[in-house]
């Protein structure tokens, strides 16, 4: 058994469909313990490109960390995401990181494959990530980088904060 938490997000076609997809194919391979509000934020990396709905779901089930990656991916491509390798950061029907895991005695897992790198290593960056955590556990640690509260209150990360939105008409659960 592990605890992961996922951010999943999404910028093209109906946002909210594809989030709610990816909380149901999570549903059908682990316990989704908790999800978070749907939050608009500004695209990052590019900004050219429509704005993102996100969200954060916490998810046990009995699979390790690399089948979890596997099942995110499937997830991707059943929303029809397809990858161009010219944008990294391009446009995505759906996106599903780990963000986090932990083994059932909550020792954190961490992997420095560039495959799978856990925690994600972008995530203490990210606002979209860190807030919608943040709300569905208020006492959560993200592994190496110390309370998500601290994460989210910081000096770094008050504009993005700021510029999020909740969008209250999306329910995923
Ligand atoms: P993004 O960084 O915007 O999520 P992609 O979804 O295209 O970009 O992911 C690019 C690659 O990142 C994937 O091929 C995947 O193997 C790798 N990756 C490394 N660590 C993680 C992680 N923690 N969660 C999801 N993908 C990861
Ligand atoms: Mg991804």
């Amino acid at each position: 058994m592990t605890q992961v938490v996922f951010s999943i997000g999404s910028n093209l076609g109906d946002r909210g469909a594809h989030l709610r997809a990816a909380v149901a194919g999570l549903a059908a391979n682990g316990v989704v313990q908790a999800v978070s509000g749907v939050y608009e934020t500004l695209p990052w990396g590019e900004a050219d490109q429509p704005a993102y709905y996100n969200a954060v779901a916490l998810v046990t089930g009995p699979h390790d960390v690399d089948e979890w990656l596997r099942i995110a991916q499937s997830l991707e491509q059943a929303e029809g995401r397809e990858r161009d390798p010219r944008r990294r950061f391009g446009p995505r029907t759906l996106d599903v990181d780990l963000i986090a895991a932990w083994t059932d005695d909550g020792t954190p897992i961490e992997r420095d494959d560039p495959d799978l790198t856990l925690p994600h290593p972008r995530a203490h960056l990210r606002a979209f990530v860190l807030r919608p955590w943040l709300e569905i556990q208020p006492y959560a640690r993200l592994p190496r980088h110390g309370w998500v509260n601290d994460l989210v209150l910081s000096d770094a990360l008050a504009d993005d904060v700021a510029a999020m939105r909740v969008v209250s008409d999306v329910e995923l659960e």
